[in-house]
């Protein structure tokens, strides 16, 4: 494989081009400067910077996990020069204002090189694009002297940042977390308590550290309405940003983990000494909405950087059956003749054509969310507003059926490759590692299908799932025009029926007080609107390429009628898995809500 066949630009450039008309974008004032030259280059760079300093060390980092040495974090020297790297090429300001020194690049184009990284290597990654979320919650919620003070230095690079929600004993939970901030006569905050799995915590990658840290002000109510939010730097600067003296932030441990060990994990302490400084953001006792900014970037970028890590792994999976010679077809009796590629056989394909479907329907459903983001700013209104609801709803989603495919995916690529995909010496074993994590962390994947039935289909009385099962039927319309794609279109539209009877349905066993054993059930309506969305993603790409394929070239030819089939295979292999789900969710299915501890 040439070093950045990890991606397959042709494909991106399909999703962002042909799918999702990135270049309509540039007609928002914000980025008319843009066109998609400038859109193309960005991407470029970040797929040719990817492959230099990011895939280049990915299995040395897996090999050497970061140290904690007299009380600092050790980390290969490569991590380093590859975060630089990121920030001296201008990433770490892709969203950021023109004025601030930023490119003031779309969420979407920003998405697409940040996916050149993730594919290459999600740990090292996960330093400045980190930062980058917490400077654009600051970017929201902070004052003027505190973004010239911790946030523009984010934007050039020079400063690299942290979210500090989890605590030991309040992970899912965070209304039960317990780090408090006593108010001073000079208004700032005294912290004290005890923060856990803190990625990026401690390092010396940049300048200053900028933790963003969920605390309880003193007398606040309980639960999450009594939380605020503060910025706690572990350098304290003055007012013209000098370092003036270290913070009470105390690097009490690392975590060691499965995967993504470039990515330094910590369990940090404050104001062990009674001298921690934090900094109010925002409103007192608003602090979790307002952390809801960054969570709800990262739950994108969670989705992001799973379809990654598995379109990685699909990739090398398919270079792999396409030269390993092995067997051959059942018919062929004779021993003598030359064993076939892996790909030759239909079980392989099978597999391959799964990791497929999972990766590039994932792909469009991550990348339609981060179109959506953008689509906010649209000046008509309606297409602002709608795009809000749709992104909400959306969002669980995009967190929770893109880590659980890209797993599948990356389980299926290490299939392909047999006992080699078991070994070290491949990388697939590594991509499945890396990328167990996604499924657990911003919220986990049980925590977000709980949030999409309880909440988010459900709120404004089921406005955002309206819209969105519109935008289906829309979709079939057209489909239903082309003879090949009819038959989907009248499933995709059967399914999407479904979904809004069992949401109904749902909807009125929790009004008669079965909210409990209905929530049961959740992960299944996960599974239910997340094929229903996926499938739809899939119609719309096998639409744009019936289209094109009429006036293509001989290779695209080949290339557009792999979407259709994929779209296909999607629809008779994994589409009607949703009718199950449908079923247990209306029908409130009870065996593991009924199931009784003393029964294990
Ligand atoms: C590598 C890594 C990086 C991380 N990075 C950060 C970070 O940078 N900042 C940060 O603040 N946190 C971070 N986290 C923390 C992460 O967000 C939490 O691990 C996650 O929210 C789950 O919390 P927990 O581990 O305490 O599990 P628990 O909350 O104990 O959950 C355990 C299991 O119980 C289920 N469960 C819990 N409550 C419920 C419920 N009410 N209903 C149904 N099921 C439930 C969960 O779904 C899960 O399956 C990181 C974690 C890891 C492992």
């Amino acid at each position: 494989m040439d070093s950045t066949a990890f991606v397959d630009r042709r494909h991106v450039d399909f999703l962002l081009h042909e799918v999702l008309g990135a270049e309509r974008l540039c007609r928002y004032p914000r980025f008319a400067e843009h066109q998609r030259d400038t859109f193309d280059a960005a991407i470029t760079l970040a797929h040719q910077l990817a492959a230099d300093k990011f895939l280049s060390h990915n299995r040395k980092a897996d090999l050497n996990e970061p140290r904690m040495v007299d009380g600092k974090v050790e980390l290969i020297p490569e991590i380093v020069e590859a975060v630089r790297a990121f920030c001296d090429s201008g990433f770490s300001g892709a969203l950021a204002d023109f004025d601030r020194g930023g490119m003031q690049l779309p969420f979407l184009i920003t998405a697409m090189c940040d996916a050149m990284f993730c594919a290459a290597n999600a740990g090292t990654i996960a330093y400045p694009t980190l930062a980058r979320a917490a400077a654009n919650l600051l970017e929201v919620y902070a004052t003027p002297e505190q973004k010239q003070l911790y946030m523009q230095p984010i934007v050039e690079g020079r400063y690299l940042g942290t979210m500090c929600l989890s605590e030991p004993q309040a992970g899912s939970s965070l209304s039960d977390i317990k780090t408090q901030a006593a108010p001073q006569d000079d208004g700032t905050y005294r912290i004290t308590g005890a923060k856990m799995w803190i990625s990026a915590g401690d390092h010396e990658l940049g300048e200053n550290i900028v933790h963003l840290v969920l605390a309880r002000i003193q007398g606040a109510p309980a639960g999450v309405r009594g939380i605020s939010l503060f910025i706690v730097p572990r350098w304290r600067v003055d007012e013209s940003g000098q370092r003036v003296a270290r913070n009470d932030v105390v690097l009490a441990g690392l975590n060691h983990k499965m995967g993504q060990r470039a990515s330094v994990n910590t369990f940090l302490k404050f104001g062990e000494s009674g001298d921690c400084v934090g900094y109010l953001v925002g409103q007192a006792h608003h602090g979790l909405a307002q952390m809801f900014h960054m969570m709800n970037e990262e739950r994108i970028g969670v989705g992001l950087s799973a379809i990654q890590q598995s379109s990685a792994s699909y990739q090398y999976s398919l270079a792999y059956a396409r030269e390993r010679r092995q067997g051959r077809h059942p018919d062929q009796k004779d021993p003598t003749a030359p064993p076939v590629p892996l790909i030759e056989h239909a079980d392989v394909r099978r597999m391959l054509l799964q990791q497929k479907c999972y990766v590039e329907g994932g792909q469009m459903l991550v990348f339609y969310a981060a179109l959506l983001v953008d689509q906010q700013r649209d000046p008509d209104e309606t297409i602002a507003k709608e795009s809000s609801q749709l992104l909400e709803l959306l969002t669980p989603i995009v967190k929770s059926w893109s880590s659980d495919y890209a797993l599948r995916a990356n389980d299926l690529a290490i299939q392909v490759l047999g006992g080699y995909g078991y070994t070290r010496d491949y990388p697939v074993e590594q991509c499945y590692r890396d990328n167990r994590i996604n499924p657990i962390h911003e919220g986990t994947n049980g925590i977000q299908a709980l949030d999409l039935l309880g909440r988010k289909a459900l709120m404004q009385d089921g406005a955002a799932l309206r819209l969105l099962l519109k935008r289906i039927a829309a979709t079939c319309v057209e489909a239903r025009a082309i003879p090949d794609l009819a038959p989907l279109a009248l499933q995709l539209g059967a399914t999407a029926k479904l979904a809004g009877d069992t949401t109904l349905a749902a909807a009125q066993r929790m009004a008669k007080g079965d909210a409990r054993r209905v929530l049961a059930n959740a992960a299944h309506y996960m599974t239910l609107l997340g094929h229903l969305v996926v499938a739809w993603g899939w119609l719309r790409m096998a639409l744009t390429a019936q289209r094109a394929t009429e006036t293509a070239t001989v290779l695209d030819r080949d290339f557009y009628a792999g979407k259709v089939q994929a779209c296909r295979h999607y629809f008779a292999t994994e589409l009607p898995l949703a009718e199950l789900a449908a079923r247990l969710v209306s029908e409130a299915e009870g065996s593991a809500f009924e199931m009784r501890e003393n029964w294990f």
